[in-house]
């Protein structure tokens, strides 16, 4: 296997111009969430020039599969996202976004490419593993309902189906050269919260003739914070955020209506069903106390993500045979969701972080940032291992 892995790690460093030239030309030409036509033919096209053949699915995406030798022994998944941001790019870079007001600020342009750079090295060494490796290039992970779902139900999660699905995702607070795992929980569930709270508007002398809406609202945002403190489980991570509050009233105006949005965020599905039916009643039972009423409208987002244990120590110590133990880092919980925690409720998954910074050059922006940029030294790191990490996978019985 040593001879393998000297293979791969030349392989990717040879090849790192070509997925570099792929991050750029993807960059400069980004599209919006579940538009990536242009991405999904540059996708099959690369990966016909390599003599990977290819299917449609989730209108924009693409799958495809490299077979090693003794093809049905085991399946393992390898997914990217391609879709970019509505965010006017600013930075002054050769290869800077060409659609005004859409940008590649989230990385999934060095998660495309990286994958290209995968295919291409599992390609070139197809008859020194056992197995089949499935790509999954898909859209739209940025918007509702995700195209990691669209994917699933369409069936890319069958025939073949994979025993594992591995994805990664650029981290601007990881020094480039490093990558990070977390066994477990890693990333929330997020649901949007709509609540429109009812009552009777007049002068604002004269409260007693009025319902104030403002009032029952306030009692409504206080009282869910408790709903955290008092009903979670207190090993379990959990966020409500209300960012909203609309009283188009006056300083003498009670309001007929108040907006409120707000985000809830949590890492167990009992749990998240648990706490929005609470929130509902709660909500509602204190509008109806206070003569008002209070309409609470859940827009569901991505399920919690998690990550095999098993799974994800085997990739950690599989990457720390690749890059060394100084460049494998533990990852901490994070409150931020992504659609492919849709698939790691289907199939054992690991999803784990390409560091991307570099604070010499300067590159320390974050994601959905109109300065955000990587270190593409990344991309000598990235596309290798993930070769590898499969690899590793199937050479397991
Ligand atoms: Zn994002
Ligand atoms: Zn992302």
């Amino acid at each position: 296997m040593s001879s393998l892995l000297k293979k791969i790690q030349e392989l990717a460093e040879q090849q790192a111009h070509a997925n570099i030239a792929a991050r750029r030309h993807l960059h400069s030409h980004p599209e919006l969430s579940f538009h990536e036509f242009e991405t999904q033919v540059y996708v099959e096209k690369q990966l016909h020039e390599l003599g990977i053949p290819t299917q449609r699915v989730a209108n924009t995406g693409v799958i495809a599969m490299i077979e090693g030798k003794n093809p049905h022994k085991k399946v393992v998944a390898l997914r990217a996202d391609m879709d970019a941001l509505p965010i006017q790019e600013t930075n002054d870079v050769p290869y800077k976004s060409q659609n005004p007001g859409v940008m590649h600020a989230c990385g999934h342009d060095v998660h495309t490419s990286s994958l290209l750079g995968t295919a291409r090295i599992l390609q070139s060494v197809k008859e020194e593993f056992e197995g089949t490796i499935k790509l999954l290039f898909q859209p739209a992970e940025e918007k509702a309902p995700g195209g990691a779902s669209i994917m699933i139900q369409e069936g890319a999660l069958q025939n073949p189906s994979p025993t594992g699905i591995l994805g990664q995702h650029v981290a601007t607070n990881i020094p480039v050269g490093k990558v990070g795992f977390r066994e477990g929980m890693y990333m929330a569930s997020a649901d949007e919260l709509y609540l429109t709270v009812k009552g009777k508007g007049g002068h604002g002398a004269m409260p007693d003739q009025c319902i104030d809406p403002i009032l029952i609202a306030s009692h409504i945002i206080i009282a869910m914070q408790q709903i955290i403190s008092r009903n979670k489980n207190p090993r379990l991570p959990s966020v409500l955020s209300f960012g909203k509050f609309i009283a188009e009233g006056a300083t003498n105006v009670i309001p007929n209506e108040v907006k409120i949005e707000g985000t809830f965020r949590a890492m167990d599905e009992e749990w998240r069903a648990d706490g929005l039916a609470k929130m509902k009643k709660l909500a509602e039972g204190i509008a109806e106390s206070m003569g008002g009423s209070c309409d609470f409208f859940v827009l569901k987002g991505y399920p919690f993500l998690k990550n095999n244990p098993e799974l994800t120590l085997r990739m950690k110590e599989a990457a720390i045979v690749y890059m060394g133990e100084d460049n494998v880092i533990d990852l901490d919980i994070w409150m931020a969701a992504e659609d492919f925690a849709f698939y790691t409720h289907h199939v054992d998954a690991c999803f784990y972080r390409l560091g991307t910074r570099n604070d010499d050059k300067g590159i320390v922006n974050g994601v959905h940032t109109p300065n955000f940029n990587i270190d593409e030294k990344a991309l000598h790191v990235g596309p290798g291992l993930m070769a590898w990490l499969a690899i590793q996978e199937l050479s397991l019985a």
